[in-house]
């Protein structure tokens, strides 16, 4: 009996990420949670809103039938609309519920999107670094995974550099602002640049390029504008979660928009919900579309993040470290003390310290540092970060 090969190695390789956060988890039941300093995971930090435990509560009234059975495919109208409702709000907009498929989270999200999108052999490009789940979505969707490299200076999209990858057998280009690993957000003007050179390269080629906006950061910014990206490129498709915004990864809640401004709207929504039935991922957590009729409008509460944020950044920087100062989400991205990030990230790991080295995400040279932590983490690893720096300067 044969396995799916493709599958096999990813399950086999596993994820880097997780792998480190497993070791992190191993390590502090060895030596005790406060000796081990785990920078690797974006699990929130901050617990979800009391709203969200008054509507499960008020969800559970409900008889049974109700509470667990199936909603629609795309999920509950009353939760579509509510999501419309609030994205009408906030961004000017006229979406209906129509335009909304509830997914569980923006992992699903991504793969209905590209599974709706792609043929076989076409191309999908990302901007280096990137979240690394993006190749195994890209790849399990017939497509080809495009590195290539965000500006090295300033982590916005290198415009020209995206210009020069478009194929004629680009379907789609992946972003994601605020950016998981860089921290960066896109700016209007990096982003109006880019809608120019797909509006262009969708008509030199004769077929839609598709702008694929993976946003569960949205709402994890620093006093900086996040631009509604459907707003400045009409192809765009939304892809959202509220794994972060809401601090709940594990409920699985997200969504996909398609804009009723986009020009092949009518069908990309069946083709959206084609690829949802062939993942098998429909009806999304049932329990958690009712928690979005009542928690849609929920503020993030993004307070402790930016309290770690000034403490990562100040404590490193009085070091010696050099970043990228983070606009969102709540990573950090660290230049590495040599230029094998590995090599960086096993020093770092025997001084307890455990951030993400950048080959995760496709570049060289850097570690990514997630400070959706405690406070006392970052404040409590900082006599370690200073061990390390002045191991290099031991040679
Ligand atoms: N996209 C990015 C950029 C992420 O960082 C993550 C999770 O960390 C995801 C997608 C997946 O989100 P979810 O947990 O909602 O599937």
């Amino acid at each position: 009996m044969s396995i799916n090969q493709l599958s096999y190695d990813y399950g086999a390789a596993k994820s880097s990420i997780r792998e480190i956060a497993a070791y992190g988890a191993a390590r502090k039941a060895e030596i005790g949670a406060q000796n081990v300093f785990d920078f690797s995971l974006g699990n929130p930090s901050i617990p979800a809103p009391d709203a969200v435990r008054d509507s499960i509560e008020h969800s559970l009234a409900l008889p049974a039938t109700a509470l667990h059975g199936y909603t629609p495919a795309n999920g509950l109208p009353a939760a579509r609309t509510a999501v419309a409702e609030s994205l009408n709000r906030r961004f000017g907009t006229a979406y209906g519920p129509d335009d909304l498929y509830l997914t569980c989270g923006a992992a699903a999200s991504i793969s209905i999107v590209l599974n709706a999108v792609c043929n076989e052999g076409e191309e999908v490009i990302v901007i280096a670094p990137y979240f690394p789940e993006y190749a195994v979505f890209i790849k399990n969707a017939g497509a080809t995974c495009v590195e290539v490299m965000a500006d090295q200076d300033t982590f916005q999209i290198d415009v020209e550099a995206v210009r020069s990858a478009i194929t004629p057998r680009t379907a789609a280009i992946m972003i994601d602002s605020p950016n998981n690993p860089v921290g960066s957000v896109y700016a209007r003007k990096n982003l109006e640049d880019l809608a120019v050179v797909l509006t262009s390269k969708s008509q030199e080629y004769g077929h839609p390029i598709y702008l694929i906006s993976d946003e569960p950061y949205r709402e994890i910014a620093y006093d900086v504008e996040v631009p509604w990206v459907p707003d400045l490129y009409d192809r765009t498709i939304v892809c959202y979660s509220y794994s972060k915004s809401l601090s709940l990864p594990g409920e699985r809640i997200g969504w996909v928009l398609v804009p009723n401004t986009n020009p092949e709207h009518d069908t990309l929504v069946p083709a959206v919900a084609g690829a949802g039935r062939k993942l098998g991922f429909v009806c999304a957590p049932a329990l958690f579309q009712r928690v979005l009729i009542d928690c849609v409008d929920e503020p993030t509460n993004i307070e402790a993040y930016v309290r770690n944020r000034k403490a990562l950044t100040e404590g490193l920087s009085a070091i010696g470290y050099e970043y990228i100062e983070p606009q969102g989400a709540f990573y950090l991205w660290m230049r590495a003390l040599e230029p094998d990030a590995n090599a960086f990230f096993q020093r770092a790991k025997s001084l307890e310290l455990l951030p993400v080295p950048s080959d995760s995400f496709g570049c060289t040279g850097w570690v990514r540092v997630g400070y959706c932590v405690s406070y006392d983490t970052i404040v409590n690893s900082m006599p370690a970060w200073q061990e390390l720096w002045d191991s290099y300067q031991q040679g």
